[in-house]
């Protein structure tokens, strides 16, 4: 058997459209349409673990349980754990650059969901800030049933 050549780097070029279509799988789907229906974030649970993921997932990253089933409410509140400012206007994008895309632990999950983050200055944003989910009535399924999240103010 030869050795892998690990030295060398490859490079593969190719085109992405957007924009695009998945399938949300029956997981995805209770997901979203709970978004929709209720303005309720779900999660699922590993019974085993007993960590709770948002977004939810048909099987637990660590005991690769099946949890499809295991749903629990979650709060529509939560921290920014992590975050950058898009800056780099195009097309595609969900909002007027710059805005910030936060990374947002939420009260009762495990794991932090990416969702844009309004109602705050970019050059202000920090780790740490309070943030809640404004829901709209976006009527093509997707994360964005929730706008954005806002700062909670105290
Ligand atoms: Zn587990």
């Amino acid at each position: 058997m030869q050795k892998d050549d690990f030295s060398k780097s490859y490079v593969v070029e190719g085109k992405l459209a957007l924009p695009y279509t998945y399938f949300a799988g029956r997981v995805g789907s209770t997901f979203l349409t709970t978004l929709r229906d209720q303005k309720k974030i779900m999660g699922v649970q590993c019974n085993q673990c007993e960590k709770i993921f948002v977004p939810p997932r048909q099987t637990c990253e660590r005991c690769l349980s099946d949890i499809r089933d295991n749903w629990v409410p979650i709060e529509n509140s939560g921290e920014v754990v992590n975050f950058t400012v898009v800056r780099e206007q195009d097309k595609h994008l969900p909002r007027k650059t710059p805005y910030i895309l936060g990374l947002i632990k939420l009260d009762g999950a495990d794991t932090p969901m990416v969702h844009i983050i309004d109602g705050i200055d970019p050059e202000k944003i920090t780790e740490g800030v309070r943030v809640r989910a404004v829901y709209t009535n976006e009527s093509d399924p997707s994360i964005l049933y929730i706008d954005h999240f806002e700062p909670i103010s105290s």
